[in-house]
């Protein structure tokens, strides 16, 4: 089928939740092929879900071998995969005596992270999450009310009770707002789809100074930021920091749907038989995926390469904004999850990349949300800053010949 066909049955047929422009019909590792067989430089990665690129080989074997063997059998009973795979991100999670929960998405493993905290509180009589203004943490009724933001809120009334908002790196504002009832402050190590924007690095230590103070749990949603995002196995590690908890999901898998709880010791064993349970979550199929990941990332080295190809893509991003101070405000992240930060709205540019083939993410308004596989090779990268520096050129030329003041570029928000 063409787009034009896909658009129109889509049109038809699916709930209009998103607006696609263009259909992707095949991918391997950095390249994605639309169905007219244009090739896209794949910089959104399934918004940081593909991490060790598209199909790769190791994956594809390890999901073919494992669908051909057993693919469900329910939690009823033991499947090898999961223990394996539980033991490994336990390992490079640095939390003391973890154990996991899996799941199949981080909104579930979120909601699962705010039960367990509520049932560790739920003795003292102690529920309330501390969340940040920003924040996302999904889509179900208690994830999109931890989500600090009203765009996600409005119209679904009335919304689960026990979620208070602070702001993010403001140590002082989490403070005014954990109270007798505060069981937990939930934080991503650096916001997503707020915008990119990574904790300062006194902020976490210090949270976690007064978690412990306040004895509340920190937990974190590494949904995003997890499984070698930012150079580091999870985000909370850039700074050195343990929580009490995380979550985990999007890169976890690959593209093969899977989330996850890691909980350190206090809440190791928390959940017991009966309070928490889920069907289709940690399959041998999922954990097969899973485990693909992780060797992939051990066996390629992939945290060394996301480190040094940020530092490189933020290199070459640096020099484009300088080009462009007048309407590009600089560039922020960690890692291989970077936002070309703009004073103008980033959707103009989105377009025009993904018109020269290259998808890339507008977000927050204004930002350029840039999420290679952390597989990305230095050419690749070379050849995503050709096309953004030329793409910036031409909307730096349009937004002149607009304005009658080219100081303004006529495209203030
Ligand atoms: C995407 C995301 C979620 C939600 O994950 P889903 O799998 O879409 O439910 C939660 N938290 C963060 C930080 C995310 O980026």
């Amino acid at each position: 089928m063409k787009t034009e066909e896909i658009a129109q049955l889509q049109k038809e047929h699916l709930m209009p939740t998103y607006a696609p422009g263009i259909a992707l019909v095949e991918g391997s590792g950095t390249s994605v092929w639309d169905a007219e067989g244009k090739e896209y430089l794949d910089f959104v990665s399934g918004i940081a879900v593909t991490n060790i690129g598209h199909c790769h080989p190791k994956m594809v074997h390890a999901v073919q071998d494992q669908v051909e063997t057993l693919v469900h059998v329910s939690n009823l009973y033991y499947n090898e995969k999961q223990p394996v795979l539980a033991k490994s991100l336990a390992e490079h999670s640095g939390l003391p005596g973890a154990k996991c929960f899996f799941c199949n998405s981080g909104a579930e493993a979120n909601e699962g992270l705010i039960k367990l905290a509520r049932l560790w509180g739920s003795k003292h009589g102690k529920y309330e999450i501390v969340t940040m203004r920003q924040s996302f943490h999904g889509r179900t009724l208690a994830t999109l009310t931890a989500t600090g933001q009203d765009k996600v809120q409005i119209g679904f009334g009335p919304l689960p009770e026990g979620f208070v908002y602070a702001n993010f790196n403001d140590i002082q504002s989490i403070e005014d707002a954990i109270g007798s009832k505060t069981a937990a402050v939930l934080v991503e190590a650096l916001q997503g789809e707020g915008g990119v924007i990574p904790s300062e690095p006194e902020f976490l230590p210090a949270l976690r100074k007064l978690c412990d103070e306040k004895g509340i749990l920190l937990l974190c949603d590494e949904v995003q930021c997890g499984m070698g995002r930012t150079g580091k196995w999870f985000g909370f590690q850039n700074y050195d920091v343990v929580p009490d908890a995380f979550s985990l999901a999007k890169g976890l898998g690959n593209g093969f749907p899977i989330g996850a709880i890691v909980a350190g010791e206090t809440l190791s064993d928390i959940f017991q038989p009966g309070h928490h349970a889920t069907t289709f979550g940690g399959t041998p199929l999922a954990c097969s995926a899973a485990q693909a990941v992780i060797d992939v990332i051990e066996e390629e080295e992939l945290l060394a390469n996301t480190m040094i190809m940020g530092a490189y893509f933020v290199e070459g991003l640096c020099e484009i904004a300088m080009k462009h101070k007048k309407w590009i405000a600089g560039v922020r992240g960690l890692g291989l999850l970077l936002g070309l930060v703009l004073d103008v709205p980033a959707a103009p540019l989105q377009k025009k990349l993904q018109e020269k083939g290259m998808l890339a993410l507008a977000t927050a308004g204004n930002v350029i949300r840039l999420l290679p596989p952390l597989t990305v090779s230095q050419e690749e990268i070379d050849k995503a800053l050709k096309l953004i520096g030329e793409a910036c050129v031409e909307l730096h030329d349009e937004m002149a010949a607009q304005s009658p003041n080219p100081c303004q570029c006529g495209m203030g928000e």
